[in-house]
């Protein structure tokens, strides 16, 4: 059996858990590997490294800490293919998504690579009498990132590259389902020459997670995963003095217009709802046509194309998607579509019971479509985070717009429609934070900020982008002034810097 460890002050070490989890092989429904939890000994280890790294890290000129990741960048792409078989092993979906996975983690590494200049200080000449006023933005110290099952190396680097690249230390905590790329993660920054104790892995569950939250020596933490944790985690790590930001659940909606291209929108829902088995926070999950016979076209043009997904193991290339995480998902998901079914929606396609002939004990869920589905089902509210996809008619675009606005979650959202006006009241008005026209996953590139809005994000700043740079430093105003510039003596009102202020 594959042991599992953390990756603390430059190695792999096995640490001294009392707790273990297993680590399945969704495809075979197989524990594959076993994951030692963190100690709190091991967790303060890891700080403790994180600390003595932290300074001399920061103090290293931007240049050199820019080559490092582009020296990483380089043995990503060296390592793409094992790493993507190795992430599909433990997360289930196809090496094709997991090459995906990976390369948008990539593109956060890369945009990195110029963040000297988005870290840059304002300087002003002459803001008073002899006086020169600066800013600085230094990085925040120990920080660290926990991170949800589905995405093991895109959203552990939307966290730990811009840390590490505004000269923070980063203590990542990923999700104990599939904790072996990040490992790897680790030892290739290591191979392309990152000091060691600047980036470091603990693996283990909700234990190691409020041991962080708690942790003196952690000064800011940043959470991906479902929002009732994300909820606990904001609170909990506002409540020890920390900077935090925590991305929660989604439950993504598409409007599809009458004038929509039918065709071009039931491809999207098919890939944006079924592709990675509906385990993306950025899955479509309800379709809302406007009108019945824009509703009647969809449905007709979805159930053939629902029909002929191809689920499979990882290992068969020519499978779509493959199973969710764990046996405990699979009947989550199963149970909500018999609730849907109780609830009186209609289930056009269902994909309950799948079995998978060979892979007999695998995590497979068919691919499941309702429709007629009404607001207050319970389908509708819950974030399903699995391969089905729901239709709920709406007989006009004010309703659907409204619809979307009054759902707890604000994550992303798409709009299928020809006309230009529609599109951009759209975009407008709708209260959502990422938002695609004809474009069902609106995931912004690295250079914008990640984010949604209501119960999918607490906190201000976006994960990647600009934000990032804000999230992981602290700002310094300096105002400076030589001996050589005023003598005014004494002053005991507050300084204004004006004409009072003498100049010798
Ligand atoms: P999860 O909330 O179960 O776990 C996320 C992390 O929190 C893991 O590292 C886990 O170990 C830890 N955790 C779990 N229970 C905890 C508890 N009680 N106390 C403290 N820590 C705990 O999420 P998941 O199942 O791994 O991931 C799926 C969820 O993540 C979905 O809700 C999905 O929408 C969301 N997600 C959101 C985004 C986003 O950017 N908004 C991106 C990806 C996934």
């Amino acid at each position: 059996m594959r042991k599992i460890g953390h990756f603390i002050d430059g190695h792999m070490v096995a640490g001294d858990a009392k707790r273990h989890g297993e680590v399945f092989n969704p495809a075979t429904g197989e524990v594959d590997a076993q994951v030692a939890f963190a100690s709190s000994a091991d967790l303060d280890a890891a700080v403790k490294s994180a600390a003595a790294a932290q300074p001399g890290w920061a103090a290293t000129n931007p240049q050199r800490r820019a080559r490092v990741l582009m020296k990483f960048v380089e043995l990503l792409n060296q390592n793409m293919q094992p790493l993507a078989e190795l992430m599909s092993r433990e997360h289930g979906k196809t090496v094709a998504d997991s090459v995906g996975d990976i390369t948008r983690g990539l593109e956060v590494a890369e945009f990195c690579i110029g963040i000297a200049d988005l870290q840059k200080g304002e300087f002003t000449h002459g803001a008073g009498p002899g006086i020169d006023m600066y800013s600085m933005h230094q990085p925040v110290g120990v920080g660290a990132g926990i991170t949800p099952f589905n995405f093991p190396a895109m959203i552990p680097m939307w966290m730990g590259m811009p840390a590490i690249a505004c000269g923070n230390a980063f203590i990542l905590k990923p999700s104990e389902r599939d904790p072996s790329v990040p490992l790897r993660l680790a030892e290739l920054l290591i191979e392309a020459g990152l000091p060691k104790g600047v980036f470091n892995v603990v693996q283990g569950d909700k234990d190691v997670v409020n041991a962080i939250l708690q942790h003196p020596g952690i000064q800011a933490v940043t959470f991906v995963g479902s929002t009732p944790i994300a909820a606990h985690v904001y609170a909990t790590a506002a409540a020890h003095g920390k900077r935090v930001q925590a991305f929660g659940g989604a439950k993504n909606h598409a409007v599809i217009m009458p004038d929509a291209d039918i065709e071009m929108a039931a491809d999207a829902m098919i890939g944006a709802g079924y592709g990675s088995a509906g385990e993306r926070c950025m899955a479509i999950a309800v379709a809302v046509p406007v009108g019945e016979a824009t509703a009647n076209r969809l449905v007709a043009a979805l159930k053939p194309r629902v029909e002929a997904l191809k689920v499979g193991p990882y290992t068969d290339a020519s499978s779509d998607f493959g199973p969710v995480v764990n046996g405990a998902a699979r009947d989550r998901i199963s149970g909500l579509v018999d609730q849907g079914v109780k609830e009186g929606a209609q289930l056009v396609v269902d994909g309950r019971g799948l079995q998978m002939q060979g892979y007999e004990k695998g995590f497979y869920v068919g691919p499941c479509l309702f429709d007629r589905v009404t607001t207050n089902m319970d389908i509708y509210k819950t974030e399903i985070f699995g391969p089905v996809l729901s239709i709920v008619r709406s007989p006009d675009y004010e309703t659907a717009l409204a619809m979307v606005n009054a759902h707890e979650y604000g994550n992303g959202v798409a709009i299928f429609t020809r006309d230009g006006d529609t599109a951009r009241d759209f975009a407008n008005r709708c209260q959502i934070g990422m938002v695609g026209v004809n474009v069902p996953i609106p995931t912004p590139l690295a250079f914008y900020g990640f984010g949604g809005w209501k119960r999918s994000a607490f906190g201000d700043l976006n994960q990647h982008g600009p934000d990032s740079i804000k999230f992981w430093t602290r700002t310094k105003t300096v105002t400076a002034r030589w001996p050589s510039g005023i003598k005014s003596g004494a002053e005991f009102s507050m300084p204004v810097f004006s004409e009072t202020a003498k100049k010798t």
